[in-house]
């Protein structure tokens, strides 16, 4: 064994290779054992099944029925894969590096200076936008007008009249409930109002969809 082995955390197959050998020893014994175990100078050299596996690097023994895995587990198969995709896209990146994108002057801020700045006037106001609207001066008046007769943007239980009159909340005390007021459906209003395709359609959905709540 001259090659230089890499290794990797160690797959299930090599851990079970291992523990055959490690198993009740004491930790005294353990370690020139396992030292033994990973130079492969315990098992028996015959057995061809017996091999490193080509991700975490450690001796284990493939069971498989033609005896043609290379991995120790479906773990080190996986990674391997991972590892060897890597390695592709690497290569593909050196071989052929996708062109690197001009700066967009469109969206540029000089943040690295004491004053930093917007390039585009434009964009800065678009994006401004999002967080803070202008309002006229005018909308401000009108908000100011809504909130003096009782629209509050605050939640109902602060009083922001100066009172410290307290509101339950779920309770609005702005409600007032009316007169009742009963109303006729006048004789072919439905007729007049709506299409014949309408009222048929209408009717068809009522009948259909009875239990629905829309
Ligand atoms: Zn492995």
């Amino acid at each position: 064994m001259n090659e230089k082995v890499v290794y990797r955390q160690p797959g299930e197959g090599a851990i079970l290779f291992a523990y055959q050998f490690i198993d009740g020893l004491t930790k005294a014994e353990f370690f020139p054992v396992i030292q033994q175990v990973i130079n492969g100078q315990l098992h028996n050299v015959v057995d061809k099944r017996i091999k490193r596996c080509d991700y975490c690097g450690y001796f284990w023994r493939d069971i498989s029925l033609r005896n043609n895995k290379r991995k120790c587990s479906a773990d080190c198969e996986r990674s391997l894969k991972t590892l060897q995709k890597r390695e592709q896209r690497a290569l593909k990146e050196l071989l052929n590096p996708k062109p690197k994108k001009a700066p967009d002057m469109y969206t540029y801020y000089a943040d690295h200076l004491e004053y930093p700045y917007f390039l585009s006037e434009q964009y800065m106001l678009k994006r401004s936008y999002r967080f803070e609207r202008p309002k006229a001066p005018d909308k401000l008046a009108q908000i100011d007008a809504a909130e003096q007769r009782g629209y509050k943007r605050k939640s109902k239980a602060t009083p922001t009249d100066g009172s410290d009159t307290v509101y339950i909340k779920g309770i609005s005390h702005k409600h007032r409930y009316g007169e009742v007021e009963a109303s006729q459906l006048e004789e072919g209003y439905f007729e007049r109002k709506y299409s014949e395709r309408h009222q048929k359609l209408e009717r068809w959905r009522a009948e259909n969809f009875k239990l629905a709540t829309k």
